[in-house]
């Protein structure tokens, strides 16, 4: 069976030694998140995800969730005394605001926290995951009334959330949705449509589900200009805060899938149901967007974490399968053979999903220090850009770490050879619960159109250019340090490739809007390989700066293989952008 190992030294090293979390005791919850105390923290989360997570994993894989005649549905077993123990250890509100039962931490905490859970059991993390999303939302968007209502009851862990946006005939363009909504004299509504792959619909983990869900309003425009949100709990609230009457809403069905088994994939029915507005009417999706950032993030976390256990087991295994000998001689002359790790290709493999991982890994800490930086910095400059940074990197984080994290599982799996392709040995359900990542919260193609069209163009480019500028800071203050040269020589020419594509797009992209199309998604990639290749310049100087420590210089060999054979790809993607859309669009649609 697999095993995983939450990688809590590495976190508190890139928290404490690379991005100076303690350095931002000014904001808000971070003067409360001590050095100890985040130690601690961590210390008791890689707990949970290791021994409780964890052991219902492959049973959650294997069993899956079960729909009942009346529409009930049940998780796999072990699901539910895992979610208690996650619930009471007050993980859910680990960073909402005190005034609703949370411990107001740090959201970088809690998204370190995101990666265990990821790591350990994806389909069971997606429970909490959606509902940390939803009381996000209502956060933001919500009336005192809601917050006071939902949001105490969903981080005590007694009521979960969901996020209700995908119809059968939309999911990337959402402007199609049918679902209405229409007003009641009491001010509530009465939701009618059908909603599929609704994740958390339905389940047997809480007393209530609080469904957020976008509709139209009767008369409001086609388009997404009319799209409002509500939030309709599966039982009505009565006025005291207790769980009331059934509200009109069900799970129809549920969804079979190629992988997250222990997660409920539900077809949800509104028939009637009553709901109450969040935000604004026919501002519903700007109000779904705080969740669906929240929830891209995450999702690129799962990603993360999905490569950090397949890397872990496919470590474990190569140490110990014994075949062929090292071409250099017998590393272990009193055996048979000698394990497979001394074998270069297969080093190739290990070192490639061990460099990605870990500098993903700061990505993914940097990311989430910007958003608490949005969040909670009283200085507005400092929110604007860190905003900036947030915007910039959510398709990033999202659509590479998801990509890679699926390409890895993949990898990890070819170290098992033909006992990765069969179930006992675990490593198939890394491939197939990866792989989700990739599609929800926005199929990854549309991470990179959000990326090339939305955040790169925002305020005359102003994120890129600072992003631009810090690097190129970052290496003008350190290539003449010896130790720090081959990681600044690499990152300068990384850097080049983007700086060209960026202008590249300037230049070719406006009037003809197919090349901006055709070539995002390499633009992405090259984005997320400059990106987590400056955070392995910034690991590496804090490595650098503790000679004598075997684990930073393992470090160092790691980012130094990230820099001379993964970094230099950018050249590949800068190539591709540059060959722009014309024999890509040339065919016709019958051609193909
Ligand atoms: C297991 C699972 C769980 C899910 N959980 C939830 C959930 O909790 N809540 C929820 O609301 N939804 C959920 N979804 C739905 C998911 O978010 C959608 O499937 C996803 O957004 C894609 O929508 P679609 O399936 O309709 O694909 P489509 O929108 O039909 O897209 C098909 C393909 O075309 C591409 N494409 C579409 N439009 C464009 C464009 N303009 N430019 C370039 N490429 C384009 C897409 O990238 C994609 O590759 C879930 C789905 C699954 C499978």
């Amino acid at each position: 069976m697999p095993s995983y190992r939450a990688p809590v030294e590495d976190t508190l090293f890139l928290l404490n030694d690379v991005l100076g979390f303690h350095n931002h005791a000014n904001l808000a919850g971070f003067a409360e998140a001590s050095p100890d105390v985040v130690e601690a923290v961590l210390g008791e989360g890689a707990k949970l995800a290791e021994t409780v997570f964890a052991p219902v994993n492959r049973a959650g894989d294997l069993e899956g969730c079960t729909r009942h005649p009346d529409g009930s549905v049940t998780t796999p077993k072990g699901f539910r005394q895992a979610y208690d123990a996650y619930a009471q250890g007050g993980w859910m509100g680990l960073s909402v605001p005190e005034e609703f039962g949370g411990q107001g931490l740090p959201h970088t905490l809690n998204t370190a926290m995101q990666e265990f859970v990821s790591g350990a059991n994806l389909a069971l993390g997606m429970y909490p995951g959606l509902t940390q999303g939803a009381v996000a939302a209502l956060l933001v968007h919500g009336s005192e009334e809601q917050k006071r209502t939902y949001i105490p009851n969903m981080v005590a862990g007694g009521w979960t959330g969901t996020m209700n946006l995908t119809e059968p005939h939309c999911g990337t363009d959402l402007g199609l949705l049918k679902t209405k909504a229409v007003p009641n004299a009491d001010g509530s509504y009465s939701l009618t449509g059908t909603k599929i792959f609704i994740s958390a619909g339905e389940h047997d983990l809480s007393e209530n589900i609080v469904h957020l869900v976008i509709a139209r309003i009767e008369g409001a425009p086609a388009g997404t200009k009319g799209i409002s949100l509500f939030v309709v709990p599966k039982f009505l609230v009565n006025p005291d805060g207790s769980v009331g009457e059934r509200n009109g809403v069900s799970c129809g069905s549920l969804e079979h899938k190629m992988g997250i088994h222990g997660n409920s994939t539900c077809v949800m029915n509104y028939d009637g149901a009553k709901g109450w507005l969040v935000g604004e009417a026919n501002r519903g999706l700007n109000a779904m967007f705080v969740m669906m950032n929240e929830a891209r993030l995450a999702v690129g976390v799962q990603g993360l974490g999905q490569s950090e256990v397949a890397y872990q087991n496919a470590v474990a295994y190569a140490k110990d399968r014994l075949q062929g000998r090292a071409l250099t001689g017998a590393k272990a002359p009193d055996k048979a053979a000698d394990p497979i790790i001394v074998h270069p290709d297969v080093r190739r493999t290990l070192m490639g999903i061990r460099a990605f991982n870990e500098g993903a890994r700061a990505l993914v800490l940097w990311t989430a220090l910007q958003s608490d930086i949005v969040h909670r910095s009283e200085d507005a400059k400092q929110r604007q850009a860190a905003d900036d940074q947030l915007g910039l990197m959510t398709p990033v984080v999202k659509g590479v770490l998801t990509d890679r994290g699926f390409a890895n599982a993949v990898e990890a799996q070819q170290m098992f050879g033909g006992h990765g392709y069969v179930e006992e040995w675990g490593m198939s359900q890394f491939v197939r619960d990866a792989r989700i990542a990739m599609i929800y919260e926005g199929a990854n193609g549309i991470q990179a159109m959000d990326l090339i069209g939305r955040k790169l163009p925002r305020d005359g480019g102003r994120a890129m250019m600072t992003f631009l500028g810090e690097v190129q800071t970052f290496i003008k203050d350190h290539n003449e340090t010896e130790a720090l040269k081959p990681f600044c020589t690499p990152l300068q020419a990384a850097l080049n490739d983007l700086q060209g594509a960026t202008m590249w797009f300037m230049q070719n992209a406006m009037a003809k809007p197919d090349n901006a199309g055709a070539g995002a998604t390499d633009y992405m990639h090259l984005l997320g390989l400059v990106a987590i290749g400056y955070m392995w310049a910034r690991i590496a100087k804090a490595a650098s700066a503790k000679s004598g420590d075997a684990r930073m210089e393992a470090k160092l060999v790691t980012g130094r293989f990230y820099m001379e054979r993964m970094l230099p790809e950018t050249s590949l993607r800068f190539a591709r952008i540059k060959a722009g859309s014309d024999t890509t669009m040339a065919l016709s649609a019958e051609a193909f």
